[in-house]
């Protein structure tokens, strides 16, 4: 479904992201992981349209997509789930998602979306009238993944969920991912939290300062303890 090969990104003469090659499935679900400043973002960012590559491809559903725009993007089916949320706070629930439905004209289709919506998540359903910016840090990520699946998009990509979530949480939020999955969209996140992440992965990347050093099973890189020492500091 995403092809991105020899990639290298940038921000003026820095280069931060060097020659990267991965790929994802339909229906995987895919984690790259990486410590802080491994170049995480800065793919996702460029994967969306909101950066320029230096070099590289990126092909989804077998088009090249590298110079297209962000709405051109989301029109495709792309999707971002932003790190740190980015929620209004100071909207409602009920606006804060159907602000995620920006491109859609058709008000019938955005009301069928949202109903859909609320069936997947009733606890965003009954809080619908309260302000974004009072909702836990939980429910405020949730609040963000609605939003971005009021598009119905076919690859949902998710900059670090976990990020600033009690473990409890970050369990909660995984689940749905995987629900999500299983409901037909193809989902790659990137993520410090390696245990949680891995847990529901398919396969998954390691990232270590803008190189792929590692690729694998989900299953197989949590389990093996010498790559998580090596590249997991045992998360
Ligand atoms: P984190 O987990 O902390 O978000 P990350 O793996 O997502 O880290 P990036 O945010 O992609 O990493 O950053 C990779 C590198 O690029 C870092 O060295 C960062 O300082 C640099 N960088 C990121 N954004 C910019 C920018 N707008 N201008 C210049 N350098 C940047």
């Amino acid at each position: 479904m995403l092809q991105v090969e020899n990639l290298t990104i940038g921000y003026g003469k820095t280069e931060v992201v060097h020659n990267i090659s991965f790929h994802v499935k339909r229906g995987e679900i895919i984690t790259i992981l990486g410590a802080n400043g491994a170049g995480k973002s800065t793919i996702l960012n460029t994967i969306v349209g909101l950066h320029q590559a230096k070099q590289g491809s990126i092909r989804f559903q077998d088009k090249e997509i590298s110079k297209n725009r962000p709405d051109q993007l989301v029109r495709r089916g792309i999707r971002l789930v932003p790190e740190g949320r980015q929620i209004f706070p100071q909207h409602s629930v009920l606006e804060n998602i159907l602000l995620g439905a920006y491109i859609e004209k058709n008000a019938k289709k955005v009301q069928t979306r949202l109903q859909s919506i609320f069936e997947s998540f009733p606890r965003l359903e009954e809080r619908k009238n309260q302000m974004g910016g009072t909702l836990s840090g939980g429910e405020q990520q949730m609040l963000a993944i609605a939003r971005a699946l009021m598009t119905d998009p076919s690859l949902l990509i998710l900059d670090e969920p976990s990020l600033g979530l009690a473990p409890i949480i970050v369990g909660e939020v995984f689940d749905l991912l995987k629900q999500i999955s299983s409901s037909g969209v193809t989902v790659l996140l990137v993520e410090q939290m390696a245990n949680s992440a891995l847990k529901i992965s398919d396969r998954a990347y390691v990232l270590e300062t803008g190189r792929i050093v590692l690729e694998g099973r989900g299953e197989e890189i949590r389990t093996n303890s010498d790559i998580a020492k090596a590249y997991l500091g045992n998360v």
